[in-house]
């Protein structure tokens, strides 16, 4: 039977305890961690969120003992004692409690447990299923313990900052209207308008505008956002963003802001990051390292060597300069040395990232190394020194459209430095990439896609071309990047309808259908709209980098499956046929 806890109060969480609190009487309330029985005397170490302390139960208490003998892991127990210090020889210096211990004069087991399928007290290798299942004995470990608190530290300055600098925390509504951001929506059925849908929000976006044309100035949400895609990997169906928005905006009080919010969270691990930012255009992180979110923790950087090879008796690469494409590669530091096989493994990784060759040169003895022989002696040596290529490097080439060729590249680039070993753990490398193209062409529908979404401004000096070549407009949109890892996204909006009306018409969008999805927006623009514009920050994200976490899943408290259940809940599930008769949904099977 378990015992109450009646008027018992903590004097003091299981982490609290130390030397110089000897000889304190002490009401200690968690779980069992481990427990040692030593016959005539037990050991139990008590857990609680804040860590764990060692209590001794001795046989002077008779009574006591038994009740400890009783005790399983993962039982709930109250213990009144005295702080004591340890004998220096059974001290723990990795325990920050490791110097003292608790000797009991009471125990009470407040509740029992059943045998937990996994252990609590070790991070041993447990399925991802069994941990989902079982979240809450999960969350005890003290891998999650940590991750969530970091999480609550990480959120705690992010409010603060906000709220200094003026912003207020406003809640928009769940049940509401599609967003475009560009995924599915999750409907959500009305029973009081039998037929008709809300959908959950993609992203606050448009109420987040509709609040600067309302006057709020700065406006700040941790806001769930429902995406219905496809379970990538560090995708969840629901996720927290950082969303804000600032009237008056241009892209450097942005920045600025959002340079200081990311401060901020870092605050929570101890690390100061430089700012400002480095800012790099979208157009110049493909060329140099085929993506947008390049990781800058190390070089490899791509660099283009088309005018080089224009003449090149090597009909491959002069051929695909002759027809606007280009030769680029990278130095992989210290690679001079790779054996046949692993050069031949490169070759074959490029061949996977799409490149239909790759073609590499070494400095070899007196003489230099090129695998495509038709470039000569001559042009492996002058493409060599302009690479810069030390005499224990290896340099890769491939040819190719130029944007084509820089992403086969930069995923090589990455694996290669994986591989290498070449990615420093312990650097932070925050970038903006800048002016995005504001359109993509949608091949298969043969009209442009919105690259960011579709109330993303052009930028000024591209006003006039949006009409006759929208494809070579840029926007005012920007990335946030940390490591290779996108930490947000945004963009001074458009804030006058005409502009609106002329993008939606892009998009292939009618005006009837605009007015149909965004009436009520367009309508707001006209009533003296500010110029604003914002960003939204993926707090999952930020908090698994800054935990060091590599899946978003490490950080979240309920998580979902890759295959989008909740195992723990078990949702998705069927639900009552009164349920849905009411909703006049009739369910196909
Ligand atoms: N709503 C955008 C997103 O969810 C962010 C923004 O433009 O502020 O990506």
């Amino acid at each position: 039977m378990a015992e109450q806890l009646g008027q018992l109060a903590r004097t003091h969480t299981c982490g609290a305890l130390r030397a110089s609190d000897v000889g304190t009487d002490v009401v200690l309330l968690g779980w069992v961690h481990r427990m040692r029985d030593l016959g005539s005397l037990v050991f139990i170490d008590v857990r609680d969120r804040a860590g764990y302390t060692q209590v001794v139960i001795e046989e002077s208490h008779a009574d006591l003992l038994d009740r400890a003998k009783r005790l399983r892991s993962e039982f709930v127990v109250a213990v009144i004692g005295r702080v004591e210090l340890r004998s220096p020889d059974t001290q723990n210096a990795n325990v920050p409690t490791g110097q003292i211990e608790v000797r009991a004069t009471d125990l009470r087991i407040l509740n029992e447990a059943k045998t937990p399928p996994f252990t609590i007290a070790e991070d041993s290798n447990v399925s991802e299923e069994t941990r989902l299942k079982y979240r809450y004995l999960d969350l005890r470990r003290p891998r999650l313990q940590r991750n969530i608190g970091l999480r609550h530290d990480i959120t705690l300055a992010l409010r603060n900052y906000f709220n200094s600098q003026g912003f207020y925390e406003i809640e928009t509504p769940i049940l509401t209207k599609s967003t475009p951001e560009g995924a599915r929506d999750f409907l959500v059925p009305s029973r009081v308008h039998p037929g008709e849908f809300y959908a959950l929000p993609q992203s606050p976006q448009i109420f987040k505008q509709i609040l600067m044309i309302a006057g709020m100035d700065r406006y700040v949400q941790f806001a769930r956002c429902f995406r219905d895609e496809d379970q990538r990997a560090d995708r969840q169906l629901e996720f927290t963003q950082v969303d804000l928005e600032i009237s008056f905006a241009t892209p450097d009080l942005v920045y600025n802001i959002v340079e200081g919010a990311l401060a901020a969270a870092f605050t929570a691990i101890g690390v100061d990051v430089p700012r400002p930012f480095r800012r790099m255009p979208y157009a110049e992180a493909i060329a140099r390292y085929g993506t947008d979110k390049p990781d800058l923790r190390f070089g490899l950087e791509i660099q283009d060597f088309g005018p080089l090879f224009a003449e090149s008796p090597f009909g491959i690469f002069r051929e695909a300069v002759e027809h606007g494409g280009t030769v680029r590669g990278f130095v992989v530091p210290g690679a001079a040395k790779f054996s046949r096989r692993e050069v031949d493994e490169l070759v074959e990784q490029a061949k996977q990232f799409g490149a239909a060759g790759l073609v590499w040169a070494r400095h070899a003895a007196e003489s230099v190394q090129v695998s495509a022989k038709a470039i000569g002696e001559e042009g492996a040596r002058r493409v060599l020194d302009v690479s810069g290529a030390m005499r224990d490097d290896l340099l890769v080439l491939g040819s190719g459209a130029p944007d084509a060729i820089s992403k086969v590249l930069g995923q090589l680039r990455l694996a290669v430095a994986k591989k290498q070993n070449l990615i420093p753990e312990d650097r932070w490398e925050l970038l903006w990439i800048t002016d995005f193209p504001l359109f993509d062409w949608n091949l298969d529908e043969r009209r442009w896609d919105s690259v960011n979404h579709p109330f993303t401004a052009p930028r000024e000096e591209d006003l006039h071309l949006l009409a006759a070549e929208p494809g070579k407009v840029l926007a005012k949109a920007y990335d946030v990047i940390l490591n290779g890892w996108e930490l947000g996204g945004g963009s001074i909006r458009i804030h006058d309808r005409e502009t609106q009306a002329t993008v939606f018409r892009l998009l292939g969008m009618s005006d009837e259908e605009a007015r149909d999805r965004f009436g009520f927006f367009l309508e707001a623009l006209e009533y003296g709209t500010p110029p604003h514009g914002g960003l939204a920050l993926g707090l999952d994200r930020i908090c698994a980098l800054l935990s060091g976490e590599s899946s978003i899943r490490e950080v979240i408290a309920f998580p979902k499956t890759t295959n989008a259940v909740d195992l723990m809940a078990d949702a998705p599930s069927k639900v009552d046929p009164r349920q849905l008769r009411e909703l006049r949904i009739r369910v196909q099977s």
